[in-house]
């Protein structure tokens, strides 16, 4: 499914590998143990699925042979039993910066972004990339025409050199628009005549702007993922890259529910 970004881009999700689960499982080689289970837990005692609270949690056993377990209480009968505690291990494993079972997992996606986008998504050299040849294909007449709202809320700013903030009037901002507009148009229009004279596509399209639609696909694992989602959601990453990070972390927070809940947690 296309989850559309910006006027003409979109995400897709084309595969993920690995789970929460696997995680813990690549954790558990170092002791044979792999998956035991998540809480909470319903009593073992009581029928009607009461769910049980967690009192604590520690570790059971000596060395390499150790658990990690809680102690639970069920809400009913307050009877307590022990029990594993995957999403514990889940959350150490995150917070000491265990990050090599996060690599066990990852995500490959599809994104049709501005090519200004991709200059800065491709400084994320440990993703894996593949894009639309310029000199294979005809590029698609899309180009990337901000909004009116963003346009006026991308002025200059004085105090951060990298940065936007508010100040652009609407009658302004068309302006601004309706020309951005007529420059893609018109850069449309030449490299259309220079394919149209035989001009190799490698060579026409010098002419247009990073404005440009363009597609690929990048591919990282969990790990990698994570570092790209802090990076570009944060507030100071640029609008235009932020729109797909936030898409990219939806997608993340679907497939890997609880590594996703532990790097919220920790943002
Ligand atoms: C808000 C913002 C503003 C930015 N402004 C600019 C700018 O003005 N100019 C500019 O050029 N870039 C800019 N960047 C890009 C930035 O410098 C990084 O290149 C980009 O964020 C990729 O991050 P990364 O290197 O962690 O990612 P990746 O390349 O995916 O690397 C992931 C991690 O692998 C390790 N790693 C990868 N390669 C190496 C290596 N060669 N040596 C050592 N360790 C490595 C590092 O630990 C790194 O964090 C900006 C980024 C952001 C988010
Ligand atoms: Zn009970």
């Amino acid at each position: 499914m296309r989850i559309n970004v910006l006027d003409h881009g979109y995400i897709q999700k084309i595969e993920s590998w690995g789970s929460d689960q696997q995680i813990i499982e690549s954790a558990r080689m170092s002791t044979d143990k792999g998956f035991l289970g998540w809480g909470p837990f319903p009593c073992d005692k009581c029928t009607d699925g009461t769910q049980s609270v967690s009192l604590s949690d520690g570790w059971l056993g000596e060395g390499q042979g150790k658990t990690r377990v809680q102690v639970i209480q069920c809400q009913k009968c307050k009877g307590t039993q022990q029990v594993p505690g995957d999403e514990r291990l889940l959350k150490f494993l995150y917070e000491h910066k265990h990050s090599t079972p996060f690599e066990f997992a990852g995500l490959t996606i599809e994104v049709q972004a501005p090519i200004f986008v991709y200059r800065e998504w491709h400084r994320h050299r440990t993703q894996s990339y593949t894009e639309m040849s310029g000199r294979y294909v005809t590029l698609p007449n899309l180009f990337y025409l901000p909004s009116l709202e963003r346009l006026q809320s991308a002025k200059q700013s004085t105090t951060n050199k990298q940065a936007s903030e508010d100040g652009i009037a609407l009658a302004h901002a068309r302006i601004m628009q309706e020309q951005m507009r007529q420059s893609y148009e018109a850069s449309r229009e030449v490299y259309e005549f220079l394919l149209g004279q035989g001009l190799a596509r490698e060579l026409a399209r010098d002419v247009l702007p990073v404005a440009q639609y363009s597609r690929m696909r990048a591919s990282a694992n969990l790990r990698n993922w994570l570092g790209f989602l802090t990076l570009r959601t944060a507030n100071n990453a640029q609008y235009e890259i932020r729109v797909y990070a936030q898409q990219v972390a939806n997608i993340i927070a679907e497939t890997f529910p609880r590594t996703y809940a532990l790097y919220v947690g920790s943002a």
